[in-house]
């Protein structure tokens, strides 16, 4: 580094530090006091601005970390499982329950699992294991299994019946796993809203 020279400009009596680079707009000028890193009032003000920008953001940065680090797993889990679900009901919007074949009005759809997210939590988020079921077989039936399986096998053939009917080792998802699948399916079913508009 180059020693700080410190000379009195002998008209006004100022002292001239140093010459610097000018922090906005990159013009040499001479530092009166080493705390001084622009040139004049205007790019000070521009500095000052840019300096509080920089704090705003990074407040906000911090703030929304401080919300994610608050949410837990489960809450991710729960948008995820939430925006996949959203999908799936989208996606069948014009099809009837996957079990009894209803397509009343009158009734409230899920997406119900065909393989158990319980016993199957490597097929939780598979597209092919989960159709629009109404609430009466989702809820009461539990899943109207056999009814289900049936019209599965129409729908999806033999082969796609083999992969969901094996068994496969527990999935544990992690955070940023959970996160992009919400993203995934949200975006997913903005695509069949608008097949369907
Ligand atoms: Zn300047
Ligand atoms: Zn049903």
């Amino acid at each position: 580094m180059p020693a700080k020279v410190a000379l009195q400009d002998t008209l006004t009596g100022l002292v001239f530090m140093n010459e610097k680079k000018c922090k906005v707009c990159k013009k040499a000028f001479n530092q009166f006091n080493s705390l001084q890193v622009v040139c004049d009032p205007k790019c000070a003000l521009k500095h000052a601005r840019t300096k509080e920008k920089e704090r705003v953001n990074k407040l906000k940065a911090k703030q929304k970390d401080d919300v994610k680090s608050l949410l837990t797993r489960k809450n991710y889990m729960d948008k995820a499982q939430s925006a996949f679900n959203g999908y799936i009901r989208t996606r069948d919007l014009v099809e009837p329950c996957i079990s009894c074949r209803t397509y009343s009005q009158d009734v409230q759809y899920h997406a119900g699992h065909f393989r158990t997210t319980k016993s199957q939590s490597g097929l939780r988020f598979h597209p092919m294991n989960c159709w629009k079921q109404c609430a009466s077989c989702n809820n009461h039936l539990s899943g109207n299994i056999l009814k289900y399986r049936v019209n599965l096998l129409k729908k999806l053939g033999q082969k796609w019946m083999d992969f969901l009917e094996k068994d496969y080792s527990p999935c544990h998802l992690n955070i940023e796993q959970l996160e992009r699948l919400a993203v995934i399916y949200r975006k997913k079913k903005r695509l069949y809203e608008r097949r369907f508009r």
